[in-house]
């Protein structure tokens, strides 16, 4: 079968890496250059565990991050690591066309996608398909190219997230507030970050009491941040942002099917979103391998077999619930922020 793997993000390198396992040979492509990625705090649920295990990374990550909630027997909840790391292990020898942008999908006469258009440092090329998969994230231009509608709903709060440089006290820690917000912090060998929920009152009143104010409030609402955030130098470092969840009614058209973020998007508290996403890419190498010469037949089995694990996921969503009943209880004082004037 003919793949193209539109975006070299962890769910693209993945599905390449178990396509490969199973004889294909899709070809990758990715519009920025190898080794860029966005820094983020990161923890892999075990969700992703066993797809990374098939492909031999699982115990380089382990042993590349710290533990969340550890049980007796040695294994673990999720890992905290840097999620460089992870795409170093994923492309280590995997061929990427890095730089490559898809800017169109090719229809034949009917509709069906059997293509797409990519433009490189060489110019513009048109790559035949027997099956194009978008794993080009949440904003996927992919999806809006094919027509695939995807709802977006705004969380009732905006979140204010950080990234120290200054390894975490502990590689996972999260709390709730009386009014059902969530504030945590995530630690691994090399940094910290740490998200919380706030009102939506834009970056500038978010970020306006100041660094020291914000690490104060942050120490007090969950002391075990308080390594990681002392590691904080600059307000750049603070980021407020309006989150919201990412779902879409089809994942599939003829020729074209969306996995990973550009499919479904979780709350920030839930952790789940890449361990979906790498449960996606597994099941669907699994398709292909059933059904080599049917690209509708494995899209077809991989819907069957994804819906009801991603689905619940959708419908319980913490956030979710929050949007239904933000707002019926106020958070103490000391809990909101900005502080009140
Ligand atoms: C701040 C933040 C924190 C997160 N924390 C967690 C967490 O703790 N745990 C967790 O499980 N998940 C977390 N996630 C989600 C997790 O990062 C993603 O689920 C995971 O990276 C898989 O995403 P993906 O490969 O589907 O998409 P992405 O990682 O977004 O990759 C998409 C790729 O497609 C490329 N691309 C886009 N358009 C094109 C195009 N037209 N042509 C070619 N390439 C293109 C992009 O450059 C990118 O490399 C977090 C996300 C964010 C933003």
């Amino acid at each position: 079968m003919n793949i193209v793997i539109c975006g070299g993000g962890m769910v693209g390198l993945t599905l390449a890496r178990l396509l490969r396992l199973r004889g294909q040979e899709p070809i990758v492509l990715e519009r920025m250059p190898a080794g860029a990625f966005v820094p983020r705090g990161y923890m892999l649920g075990f969700q992703g565990f066993p797809t990374f295990e098939e492909i031999g990374i699982l115990d380089e990550i382990k042993a590349a991050g710290w533990d969340i909630a550890p049980r007796a027997d040695g294994s673990q909840v999720a890992i905290c690591v840097q999620v460089g790391r992870i795409l170093d292990l994923l492309g280590d020898g995997l061929p990427v066309e890095h730089e490559h942008t898809v800017t169109e999908l090719v229809q034949d006469p009917t509709g069906r996608v059997v293509g797409v258009v990519a433009e490189g440092p060489e110019g513009s090329r048109t790559i035949p398909a027997d099956l194009v998969v978008a794993c080009d994230g949440t904003g996927s231009p992919v999806r809006q190219m094919a027509g695939i509608e995807a709802t977006i709903d705004p969380l009732p709060e905006a979140s204010l997230t950080f990234m120290s440089p200054e390894p975490g006290g502990v590689s996972f820690a999260m709390a709730y507030t009386s009014d059902g917000g969530h504030i945590g912090t995530l630690g691994w060998p090399q940094g910290s970050a740490g998200w919380r929920s706030i009102e939506k009152v834009g970056a500038q009143a978010a970020l306006a009491p100041g660094l020291e104010a914000i690490k104060k409030m942050w120490i007090e609402l969950l002391p075990e941040s308080e390594k990681g955030i002392s590691g904080l130098t600059s307000l750049d470092q603070i980021r407020y942002s309006e989150p919201g969840l990412l779902s879409c009614k089809e994942w599939w058209k003829p020729g074209i099917l969306l996995i990973g973020d550009s499919a479904h998007f979780f709350g920030p508290e839930t952790g789940v979103s890449s361990g979906i996403g790498l449960g996606d890419a597994h099941a669907l190498a699994e398709a292909v391998r059933q059904f080599p010469d049917d690209a509708d037949a494995a899209c077809q089995n991989f819907i069957t077999w994804r819906t009801p694990v991603v689905r619940p996921y959708e419908a319980m969503d913490p956030g979710r619930q929050r949007i239904l009943t933000y707002g019926q209880v106020q958070p103490k004082p000391e809990e909101r922020w900005p502080p009140a004037a």
